[in-house]
């Protein structure tokens, strides 16, 4: 039976004892991997990206296989109180794939599993729920030259991972986010099966876990669909002063069909000033390249837009029908004069471009500091009053990383899968990452919580029509809020699929009833 969310609301999280060392030794005899309750991998699995919670678990599990994933779970539903939580690469912010007191499973530690499928004139990849997105890509392309076409902006995050909650990057407006373009998936449910599901088959379970925020199933293998990988990019950068002409452009390219626009969308919002982390030296390119803001109206305000495009293209093709494509699609676009930056690399380069501002930030000591990131989607007709009351206004100094700001279509998303999103056919994601200074203050960290909360409230208040992706809710009212008409589909699918609402229970949707 489910019980909604009393027990947390009460912080009643403390959970009758049950002797978890022999429930431990009696499951690793079941398992061909490994149970560890070496305080180093609890440790490890109580932690995240966003480095906000620390919640230790009983155990983390290292699974073999589908198999023991299932063994895990069977486990914990003859057990009175524990609960299971997959870890991807734990890059959440607020403590979704941990497991207080629970069996923690390190879903990155399954055995790899890669084959190419094709079928009726499409080809696939299967790869496993714990596979990395940064490996799928450097075996895609570099046994077979292709590659999914559908992105994150940063690939070290599982397949399992993404797929829980969406997966978008600036691909996303042509085919969808990585939830459109998944064939079949090999899901271990909150039963304990372990079971086959595509449209076709066992379609309920199937568009569930899409988007379902790890609450009906554990993906242990997911058949991904790929395309020709181009060999290059042209990654350009062009700069706006106004935000409605900057919203103007990038809808119109997100509307235009193939062929009449750049092969990824994406934009952010930078302060108009020389702060390194969030002014304009942001914007440049290529090494060398100078944002020059005497370009800039007099008119401009403390913040700038930047809308990021890319074009594909192969080695063979001449350099003057590149440029001349480019051209073509740049055309009639209003960005300031002057203010437009380019760098030519490779597809694999342009792809793992985060990683190198991850390889900066770690030197730094940024990168294992908190990250109190906030994403949302907005709807289109409420992004200018957002871009008022947010961007122009409470953070016209930045959030001390990227501001992204990009328009999606919602023709793309499959309504059959869980995620919630705002009316129309046109939103925005909006992704507010925020880096810390390593060492900061707590106060500090719960200033920027807080100040995630007073965004939240400003959208309520302005009766903003916005949805928050990666989601975080503490109550019941709020949840059944985020999923609005969907709810009761939310909660029938956990009925089914996880009636004892063993998975995921850090997302604070439904409690164990214990
Ligand atoms: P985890 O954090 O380990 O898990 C997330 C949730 O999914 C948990 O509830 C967990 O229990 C569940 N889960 C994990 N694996 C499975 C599985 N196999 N089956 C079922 N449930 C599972 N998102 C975007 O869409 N686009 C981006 O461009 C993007 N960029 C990012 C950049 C950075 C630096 C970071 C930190 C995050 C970014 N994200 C982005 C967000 C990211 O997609 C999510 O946080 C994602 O959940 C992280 O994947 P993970 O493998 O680390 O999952």
């Amino acid at each position: 039976m489910i019980a909604y969310l009393e027990p947390f609301i009460q912080d009643n999280d403390s959970r009758r004892p049950h002797d978890g060392s022999s429930l431990c030794e009696a499951l690793e005899l079941q398992l061909q991997g490994g149970v560890s309750t070496d305080s180093r991998d609890t440790g490890l699995a109580g932690k995240d990206f966003g480095g906000l919670y620390s919640i230790t678990p009983l155990a983390l599990v290292r699974p073999a296989g589908a198999d023991d994933v299932a063994k895990v779970v069977k486990s914990a539903l003859q057990s009175s109180n524990l609960t299971v939580a997959a870890r991807g690469n734990g890059h959440s912010i607020n403590g979704q794939a941990m497991a207080d007191q629970g069996l923690v499973v390190d879903m990155r530690a399954m055995e790899d599993h890669f084959s190419i499928v094709p079928i009726n004139g499409l080809t696939y990849a299967d790869v496993s729920g714990g596979a990395l997105w940064e490996d799928v890509l450097k075996r895609c392309v570099s046994s077979y030259g292709l590659a999914p076409r559908s992105w994150t902006d940063y690939l070290s995050l599982t397949v399992g991972g993404t797929l829980s909650n969406g997966g978008v990057s600036g691909q996303a407006f042509r085919y969808g986010p990585q939830i459109s373009n998944v064939a079949e998936l090999e899901v271990v449910t909150g039963k304990g099966d372990i079971v086959i599901c595509s449209e076709n088959e066992n379609s309920e379970l199937f568009f569930s876990v899409l988007g379902g925020l790890g609450q009906f199933g554990i993906i242990t293998r997911a058949r991904v669909l790929l395309q020709p990988a181009p060999d290059m990019v042209r990654w350009i950068r062009l700069v706006y002063d106004e935000f409605e002409r900057f919203a103007g452009d990038a809808e119109s390219l997100v509307r235009r069909s193939e062929g009449d626009s750049f092969d990824y969308v994406e934009g952010f919002v930078f302060s108009n000033n020389d702060d390194p982390l969030t002014g304009r030296s942001t914007v440049p390119l290529a090494s060398g390249a100078v944002f020059d803001s005497s370009h800039l109206p007099e008119t401009a305000g403390s913040v700038l837009y930047c809308l990021e495009v890319a074009v594909h293209y192969r080695n063979n093709d001449q350099v003057s029908t590149v440029d001349t494509d480019v051209e073509r699609l740049l055309s009639g676009l209003g960005y300031v004069k002057g203010l437009r930056f380019q760098v030519d690399l490779s597809y694999v380069q342009f792809l793992s471009r985060v990683k190198r501002a991850e390889e900066e930030a770690i030197a730094n000591g940024v990168w294992d500091a908190p990250h109190p990131w906030l994403n949302l989607f907005v709807s289109k007709s409420d992004i200018v009053n957002f871009d008022r009351a947010v961007f122009k206004t409470l953070l016209k100094n930045g959030v001390g990383g990227p501001m992204l700001v990009y328009p999606l279509l919602r023709s793309r998303w499959d309504s059959r899968t869980s995620v919630a999103l705002p009316e129309g056919e046109v939103f925005y994601l909006v992704a507010l990452l925020r880096f810390t200074p390593p060492n900061s203050r707590p106060a500090l960290v719960d200033k920027l919580v807080e100040q995630n909360r007073e965004i939240v409230n400003i959208c309520h208040v302005n009766c903003i029509d916005f949805k928050l992706y990666l989601p975080h809710y503490h109550s019941e009212k709020e949840w059944k809020l985020h999923f609005g008409n969907q709810w009761s589909r939310f909660v029938e699918r956990k009925t089914l699929f996880d009636p004892m609402a063993i998975l995921a229970p850090r997302q604070k949707i439904f409690a164990r009833d214990f």
